[in-house]
């Protein structure tokens, strides 16, 4: 039972604990209601965007209540590191998975029976096993966590099936707090959540789904990976990003690409040794400035909060995908880039890759519809996070912070061309039945004699030439775009030739008006720096660089990522003010009790060096 003592005195514990343990002035947004939710023994389900700060949310309550805070989490992989993160600010935490060995299981459960450990995070499939059960009830249980409960709807693309059996939990421990936490969700998923979690009676709490840290930024690919280099390069140079591709191939080369240039890039994807996999990702998680090549296999969980760029070389295949993974960058609130190249490959690909995909009408149905969103957010004229956002079901006003905003494209009247290339489609069909992929299709249109061409005597027929007022680049964005609003269409033959849809009478009968986006100048729309030196005033830059680098010798020694020794904000705060006393340094956001104990000595040095 809690009374209206507990109601009065636990947000204070819970603020006690917060500047104590782990350093923070105060909680963030709907930090403060949610913990005191749970406090109090209520259940909530906490839909929060990455970087949010949802582990505080459970991590406080488990603290200040009783008994041991059980966390449920699928990243197995990540259990170290997020155990080694508390641990580092004197939280006793441990986990239990298939990593250990009998030995070390048998400790942790002793240490959690004899009531030792503030929190124990438990991979999904151990529930399963009746012994774990009875284990936990041998000790004390504060609260469940349920951390990316995302994994418990089958609609959603991370579906864990041990994740449908957790409202066990409920059914067998009634009066333990739930807490279920995601970072992705649609009104679908929430609603799919709620039902399967049982998490009708809790408190919901939803935040607003906007990273205004993070710069979105769309741009047409030409040379993606001469694209990337100057991105990285005069963005980014030595910050951590990682690069999504659609295949493994891809993966490779581009990783191979970087290195060449000499940028420390590491491939990832499922066709990797596992022991390959997870040294690369120790080596991102651990090392500064690591940029990680990967198919969409890698991130999930990825907790490392100084990501300053996720950049994607192939088209996501729907917004709730690019949202997660763009997601990952900047989760330590500093000013971070997602960017993406996308090309008219990248539709025709896509297109046919639904087309001959398996399962019903209905299923291809649902992947198109995720495609025309993805392609929406591409063309739009519009912000870009506005657009996102309203995806999510929140409406914004225009950022100030995406390529749209700060180069806002221009609309221009492509009916004539559209018609021109649509009645190339037609003609090739009607007269000869024949189709081509868009690069005919475009030779023809600028009447170009080549081999192929003039093979098919397709110089003869009446569009041959008519197109030049767009030069091949420009024709090749018309394509997209007709591609992207269902003007056009590819064919199943799995050659990507075009064909026209339903909707291309009506631009050929002259009853639709087509409206294209015109590509601001490239020279022009070069955005402004986003890294974390650039966003100090310069004369803070030499220390924060120190600071860095001691943290790096740090975090080597102990063998922990360098974020678990401080983050980069906790970093930019020190370079920002200097403090010459312990007390000064306390006051710096980050730092804690635990870890002014530890290191504050040591960062007063490098701070009194004068950088
Ligand atoms: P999420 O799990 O929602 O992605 P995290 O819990 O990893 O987010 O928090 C993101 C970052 O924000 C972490 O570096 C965390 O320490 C920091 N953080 C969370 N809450 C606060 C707060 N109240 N004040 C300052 N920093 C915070
Ligand atoms: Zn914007």
């Amino acid at each position: 039972m809690t009374g209206p003592t507990d109601e009065r005195t636990a947000p204070a514990t819970a603020l006690e604990t917060l500047h104590r343990v782990f350093g923070y002035d105060s909680f963030r947004g709907d930090q403060a209601e949610i913990i005191q939710q749970v406090i109090v023994g209520g259940d909530a389900l906490v839909l929060m965007p990455t970087g949010g700060g949802k582990s505080l949310c459970y991590q406080i309550p488990a603290l200040v209540r009783a008994g041991t805070g059980v966390v449920i989490s699928p990243l197995i992989a990540l259990m170290q590191d997020q155990v080694d993160a508390l641990s580092a600010v004197g939280v006793r935490a441990a986990f239990l998975n298939s990593t250990q060995d009998g030995a070390e299981r048998m400790r942790v459960e002793a240490a959690y029976i004899a009531g030792e450990l503030d929190l124990l995070y438990l991979a999904p499939e151990r529930l399963r096993m009746s012994s774990t059960a009875d284990l936990l009830d041998r000790g004390s249980i504060a609260l469940f966590a349920i951390d990316e409960a995302h994994c418990v709807s089958q609609w959603g693309h991370d579906f864990r099936p041990d994740y449908l059996q957790l409202s066990m939990l409920h059914e067998r421990w009634p009066e333990v707090p739930r807490i279920a936490l995601t970072a992705t969700a649609t009104e679908v998923t929430h609603k799919e959540i709620t039902r399967r979690l049982d998490l009708g009676g809790a408190r919901h709490f939803v935040s607003s789904f906007d990273r205004p840290n993070i710069q979105y930024r769309i741009e047409s690919k030409n040379q993606p990976m001469q694209q990337l280099l100057t991105l990285i390069r005069s963005e980014h140079a030595g910050d951590a990003g990682i690069v999504y591709c659609l295949s493994r191939a891809s993966v490779e080369k581009t990783a191979e690409f970087l290195v060449d240039q000499g940028i420390t890039a590491l491939p990832y994807h499922a066709g990797l040794d596992a022991s390959v996999r997870q040294r690369n990702q120790s080596r991102f998680l651990r090392e500064d400035g690591v940029v990680m090549v990967a198919t969409i296999a890698f991130g999930m969980g990825i907790d490392k909060p100084d990501v300053r760029f996720v950049a994607h070389l192939d088209l996501p295949k729907s917004v709730e995908g690019y949202y997660q993974e763009t997601g990952r960058a900047g989760r330590d609130g500093l000013p971070s880039t997602a960017w993406l190249a996308y090309g008219l490959q990248d539709v025709v690909q896509q297109r046919r890759m639904i087309d001959q995909s398996e399962g019903d009408r209905a299923h291809r149905m649902r992947l198109s519809q995720h495609l025309d969103a993805m392609l929406a957010l591409c063309e739009t004229l519009q912000c870009r996070r506005v657009q996102l956002l309203a995806y999510f079901g929140e409406t914004s006003t225009a950022c100030g912070n995406c390529d749209t905003c700060l180069n806002p494209p221009e609309g221009w009247d492509g009916t004539v061309p559209a018609q021109k290339l649509l009645s190339t489609v037609v003609r090739l069909q009607r007269e000869r039945n024949q189709r081509f992929g868009a690069q005919h299709l475009i030779d023809i249109l600028l009447g170009k004699r080549n081999p192929r061409i003039e093979a098919q005597g397709h110089d003869a027929i009446s569009t041959f030439g008519i197109g030049g007022e767009l030069g091949e680049q420009e024709w090749r964005g018309v394509v997209r775009q007709l591609l992207a609003q269902g003007l056009l269409g590819v064919h199943s033959d799995g050659y990507g030739t075009l064909i026209l849809t339903d909707a291309s009478a009506g631009v050929l009968d002259g009853s639709r008006r087509v409206e294209l986006r015109r590509e601001p100048e490239r020279a022009a729309r070069r955005a402004k720096k986003s890294t974390v030196a650039a966003s100090l005033p310069g004369e803070a830059v030499p220390l924060f660089e120190k600071l860095r680098e001691w943290r790096a010798g740090v975090a080597r020694e102990q063998a922990v990522p360098a974020y678990i020794i401080f983050g980069d904000a906790t970093l930019r705060g020190i370079a920002l003010s200097k403090p010459d006393s312990l007390t000064e340094l306390a006051g710096v956001s980050g730092v804690g009790e635990k870890k002014l104990e530890l290191y504050g000595e040591q960062l007063l040095e490098v701070v009194a060096a004068g950088y």
